[in-house]
């Protein structure tokens, strides 16, 4: 099979438990969930398409995986929603590679590949994340728009285990723009809950544009 990939690059994870560690990045075109603040829409919507999504098969990618980042990068294959492929020729030649590979999805499918870690991002406006990949997940990220997105995002997760990180990251232009609603919000939450965790998108800081 080829997979549909929209950009691949190598840099270093932003968010999360692997915050600033090394990474090879791999997105995959196609997400059904439309979130209203997708800071990713280029790989889904139709008024985004680029001409170039590129069809490579797993042994390409894992040539340029090889090619293009040292031993020790892991490798996070995101999206888009890149749960809605199968994964598993990949995932097995990249760790014929030495590399671990992770993923973050919103869930919506069955997993397939023996990921390293997975960082599970609920949409509890969308369809709601499997119980499967719940059970699965090493790590949750629940975007905050409004206050009110942390209980919803906390309502899909039965199931979760207990050493599960669930991070709350405030949608990045309500960070940007310093949102006192959203920001304290979160700050609540956690003292509330010591088992969530405030979290950053530490790559925008980064980013020139
Ligand atoms: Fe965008 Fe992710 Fe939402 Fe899909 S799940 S629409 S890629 S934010």
């Amino acid at each position: 099979m080829k997979y549909p990939v929209y950009e691949r690059f190598y840099t270093w994870q932003g968010e999360g438990v692997h915050l600033g560690r090394a990474a090879y990045f791999i997105r995959l075109y196609g997400c059904p969930q439309a979130c209203p603040w997708c800071d990713s829409a280029g790989t889904w919507h139709p008024e985004y398409r680029p001409a170039g999504v590129t069809l490579m098969s797993a042994q390409d990618l894992a040539d340029r995986v090889a090619q293009e980042s040292p031993a020790g990068a892991f490798v996070v294959i995101t999206g888009g929603e890149p749960i809605l492929f199968d994964l598993a020729p990949l995932v097995n030649l990249l760790h014929t590679l030495g590399r671990r590979v992770h993923i973050e999805t919103s869930g919506i499918a069955p997993l397939r590949g023996a990921l390293d870690w997975v960082t599970l991002s609920p949409k509890p406006f969308g369809t709601w994340p499997t119980p499967d990949v719940v059970a699965r997940a090493d790590e949750v990220k629940i975007i905050v728009q409004v206050p009110q997105d942390i209980q919803a995002g906390l309502d899909t997760l039965k199931g979760l285990r207990d050493d599960a990180v669930i991070w709350l990251h405030p949608e990045w232009s309500k960070a940007r723009d310093r949102d006192m609603a959203v920001l304290n919000a979160i700050t609540d939450a956690v003292k509330a809950n010591p088992r969530l965790r405030a979290g950053y998108q530490m790559h925008k800081l980064y980013r020139a544009d």
